[in-house]
């Protein structure tokens, strides 16, 4: 499957060869900050799947402190996808393109979401991260 995504002014544009995995939202203070939302939208991509089609140049990052950083196109403000030590780790939901044939799969951090948000019925929640996988 491909699938591509862009950023809200159309010159920053990917493509996905392939599926992604592991939708989540956060809904924790620093991914609201970071997604300037009520919560993040977000899914894993192999890495080696994952490619710029056209505007790489206007990708602008920002890293925090634990290697893991966000890129957005420095024009409208978009942003894109995730990268942890300088490698690309997700996409950000928003910017798919279509239908990417997954759906968000949990809800964590709920725990410390905005006072203001209300989060709908029935979806699978995590007061905080998701229990660990063995
Ligand atoms: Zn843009
Ligand atoms: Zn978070």
């Amino acid at each position: 499957m491909i699938i591509t995504g862009e950023c809200f002014c159309g010159s920053v544009k990917y493509q996905v060869n392939g599926a992604l995995c592991d939708a989540r939202s956060c809904h924790c203070s620093r991914c609201r900050k970071a997604f300037s939302a009520q919560a993040s939208a977000y899914a894993l991509v192999e890495p080696q799947e994952f490619k710029w089609l056209s505007g790489q140049s206007l990708l602008t990052s920002y890293v925090g402190a634990h290697g893991f950083g966000l890129q957005f196109c420095s024009q409208c403000g978009s942003t894109l996808c995730g990268i942890y030590n300088g490698t690309i780790h997700g996409v950000t939901l928003g910017c798919v393109n279509g239908d990417p044939k997954i759906v968000i799969g949990r809800h964590i951090y709920v725990g410390s979401k905005a006072a203001w948000e209300v989060i709908p019925e029935g979806v699978t929640q995590f007061r905080e991260g998701p229990p660990t996988k063995a």
